[in-house]
């Protein structure tokens, strides 16, 4: 089955309702484009030093960051920019980012812990390539995910833009969205790429580079299910395909709530070699407590959204030991507890699993400095006592 049109028009940019940037309208865009680009907004990416679909090739916002007005606690102003030191594209690792001798840095990913953002200044790029997408089909989780890293590893010519994994329990979600293909159920695991391409010559090379690709540890009865899209039109259905994993899986969390159960996830990330690993155990944990286990997003960053769905209070005490043991073994691995999302309220009693006790004392010292009375971002990070240092 193929999604691709019989007329094709330039690549659909980025969306952000609240932010003209990233439309591109101007011949510019911003690269970082989180799967809530819809709602989110910029202030907010900044302050959690958000990745998306596309921080495989563009990395997160971090190095974008040129220039930033903060509001502090005491009511003042203070400008920050960019000097010339080394930009991280890091992922997250939580917390307070000291590795900089800027402050600007200090404010990136602080989850308005320190100060608001009141005015970003960003560098955009040169208008992105034209691209199209692609899911492409597996018969198991495990064929996936070695497609996946072998083709992150490599320093392909055709590298692509966006490299996502959809696991079963994922594509179960997807296969739900209206208008989603009558997929066979012999399909186990996806693969969503987004491919730039400068030419028409281009583009049809780096299509077939995909299908021989594909061919060559897919079966051949599977590759009807490689699904192509280069409209805007069908652009915007993979992206409303994608995002119905998240939002499947919220509506089907919130009937546990009264039980105390509800949906447990996590935000860590690992270095590629150490991905098929830590994705093992977090399976067999899982299957060992009888719980719900979906993993999905953003892999080619070694950064998987791991999800338990506990349907009671006991069993989310064993999803919450779950996805600490994988935060441990993530850390333990050169990974970090927070690629996109902070820490927030929730997992900020991780925090000592990333960093030793002279790093959570720095931190401490500069909420202390930068907002005494405890005013900003109220719970992120640092609890009522400032951090919860064990
Ligand atoms: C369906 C879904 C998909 C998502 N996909 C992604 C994804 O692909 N990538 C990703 O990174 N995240 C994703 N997220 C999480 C979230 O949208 C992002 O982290 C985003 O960067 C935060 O934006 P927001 O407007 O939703 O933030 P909010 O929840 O409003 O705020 C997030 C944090 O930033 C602080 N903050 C907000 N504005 C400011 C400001 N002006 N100054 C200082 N601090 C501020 C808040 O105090 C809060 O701690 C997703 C969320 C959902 C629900």
């Amino acid at each position: 089955m193929c999604l691709r049109p019989t007329t094709r028009r330039r690549a659909t940019r980025n969306h952000h309702s609240r932010s003209s940037a990233r439309r591109g309208r101007s011949g510019i865009f911003f690269p970082v484009s989180p799967t809530s680009r819809d709602s989110c907004r910029i202030g907010a990416n900044i302050a959690t030093n958000a990745t998306g679909e596309d921080s495989f090739k563009y990395g997160p916002v971090r190095p974008y960051v040129e220039q930033l007005k903060i509001l502090l606690a005491d009511g003042s102003e203070q400008m920050l920019s960019r000097k010339d030191e080394a930009r991280s594209w890091e992922l997250g690792r939580a917390g307070l980012y000291l590795d900089s001798p800027n402050p600007i840095d200090l404010f990136i990913g602080s989850e308005g812990t320190l100060g608001f953002i009141a005015e970003a200044t960003l560098s955009l790029l040169p208008a992105a390539p034209q691209y199209f997408s692609l899911l492409l089909p597996f018969p198991s989780v495990a064929a996936g995910l070695t497609f996946l890293i072998a083709i992150a590893k490599r320093e392909t010519p055709f590298r692509p833009r966006a490299l996502e994994f959809i696991d079963t329990a994922a594509l179960s979600y997807m296969r739900r969205a209206p208008d989603f293909p009558d997929m066979h159920q012999d399909v186990k695991s996806l693969v969503y790429v987004k491919q730039e391409y400068a030419t028409e010559a281009e583009r049809l090379s780096t299509l077939e580079a995909w299908y021989h690709a594909l061919l060559s540890v897919t079966p051949q009865r599977l590759m009807e299910w490689m699904l192509t899209a280069e409209t805007e039109a069908d652009q915007e259905r993979f992206r409303k395909f994608r995002h119905h994993i998240p939002a499947f899986l919220n509506e089907e969390a919130r009937q546990y709530w009264a039980q105390g159960g509800g949906k447990v996830g996590s935000d860590w990330w690992v270095p590629l070699h150490h991905l098929e690993d830590m994705l093992d155990f977090f399976y067999r944990q899982a299957a060992d407590a009888g719980l719900f286990a979906m993993a999905y997003a953003h892999l080619g960053n070694g950064h998987p959204h791991t999800n338990l769905l506990p349907k009671n209070a006991p069993e989310r005490a064993t999803a919450e030991r779950i996805l600490e043991a994988c935060c441990k073994r993530a850390v333990s691995r050169g990974g970090g507890l927070a690629g996109e999302h902070g820490v927030g309220k929730i997992h900020r009693n991780y925090l000592s699993l990333q960093h030793d006790h002279e790093h959570l004392i720095r931190m401490q010292r500069l909420k202390e400095a930068y907002d005494p009375n405890g005013l900003l971002g109220r719970g992120n990070i640092f609890g009522d006592q400032f951090i919860d240092i064990v």
